[in-house]
C-alpha cells in the first residue's frame, strides 16, 4: 500500500510532468474503480492539469475545470508511459496528454477508487477525506502537543499510528518502522508510556517518515510505479536480524494485518507473550 513518503514523492513527480499539460485522450480499462456523475471521457477531455497534491493516503490532482482524486488503496500505482506504448491488462485509466505524455493508473487488486470531480462537487463527500488528521510528514504539533493527543485516545499505539483521523498517511509498513525505531510493542497502550518513551515515539514518527521521504526519492525510477521498500529495517524481514541487537524479527497477526517486530528491543506489555 502506498504511505506517506511514496504518495509524497509520487506528487512531485506528476507535478512537474503534469501541470500545464492537456488531456487529449481519456481510455478507460476498467470502468470499476471509476466514481463519476457523468462519462469520464467527457469530463476530462480537453481539462488541463493546475496542480498535484496529496491529502494523507489521496493523491489530487486539480484541473481548470474539477478535480481528480484517488485513493490508491492496496495496490493502486501511477505510472508515465509514452503514449504509444501497449496498455497493459490491469491499466484502469489512462490520460493522453497534448506532450504525448500519458498518466496511467494500475490497480492489480481492483480495490483503489478514481474519482472525477466536476467544478463544484465537494471532496469532503468522498468516503474517508473529511475525516483526515494533520499529514504524517508535515506534523503541526510539536512533541507536548502530540504527547496530550495522543494520551487523549487511550489507544494501542500500532493502531494509533494507522487512525487517518489521527494522522493522515501512515499504513502497515511505516507503523512498524515508527515503533522498531522507537523500541516500542505495538500493543502497547500510549497511557502506558513514560515520558522518555512518548518522546521516542514522536521523534520516531517524525524521523522514519523524513527518512522514507528522502530513500523513497533515491530510489524510485523516472517512470514512476513501483513500491520502494529497500530501505525498511523490519518490515518484511521476517527471520532476518534486528539490525539494532541481532535477535531475529518476528512477524505476527495484528487484526487483520500482518506486523513486523524486534522481540527483544520491542518488549510486549506486560501479561502478553508477545
Ligand atoms: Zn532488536
Amino acid at each position: 500500500m502506498p504511505e506517506w513518503p511514496d504518495l509524497h514523492v509520487v506528487r512531485g513527480r506528476l507535478e512537474k510532468a503534469l501541470v500545464g499539460r492537456e488531456i487529449v485522450l481519456v481510455r478507460v480499462g476498467d470502468p470499476l474503480v471509476l466514481r463519476s456523475t457523468r462519462p469520464v471521457e467527457t469530463a476530462l477531455a480537453h481539462r488541463r492539469f493546475t496542480r498535484v497534491r496529496h491529502r494523507g493516503k489521496f493523491l489530487i490532482f486539480d484541473l481548470d475545470q474539477g478535480a481528480i482524486v484517488v485513493n490508491p488503496m492496496l495496490a493502486g500505482v501511477f505510472e508515465l508511459a509514452d503514449a504509444e506504448e501497449k496498455l497493459t491488462r490491469t491499466t484502469a485509466l489512462s490520460l493522453v496528454l497534448d506532450d504525448s505524455n500519458d498518466l496511467r493508473y494500475r490497480d492489480d487488486k481492483r480495490m483503489g477508487k478514481v474519482y472525477v470531480l466536476d467544478e463544484g462537487e465537494r471532496m469532503d463527500a468522498i468516503h474517508g477525506f473529511a475525516e483526515l488528521g494533520p499529514e504524517a510528514g508535515d506534523l503541526p504539533w510539536d512533541e507536548r502537543e502530540f504527547a496530550e493527543r495522543a494520551r487523549a485516545t487511550r489507544r494501542e499505539l500500532r493502531n494509533l499510528l494507522m487512525d487517518q483521523g489521527f494522522v493522515a498517511g501512515i499504513g502497515n509498513a511505516y507503523a512498524d518502522e515508527i515503533l522498531w525505531e522507537a523500541k516500542l510493542h505495538p500493543k502497547r497502550r500510549v497511557t502506558t508510556l513514560s515520558d522518555e518513551e512518548m518522546s521516542r515515539f514522536y521523534r520516531a514518527l517524525v524521523d522514519v517518515i523524513a527518512r522514507g521521504v528522502r530513500d523513497v526519492e533515491a530510489g524510485m525510477p523516472p517512470e514512476l510505479g513501483t513500491k520502494i521498500r529497500d530501505h525498511m529495517r523490519v518490515r518484511g524481514h521476517k527471520g532476518k536480524l534486528c539490525p539494532r541487537c541481532g535477535t531475529p524479527i518476528v512477524k505476527s497477526r495484528h487484526g487483520l494485518d500482518d506486523m513486523y517486530l524486534c522481540p527483544r528491543c520491542q518488549p510486549p506489555p506486560k501479561g502478553q507473550i508477545r
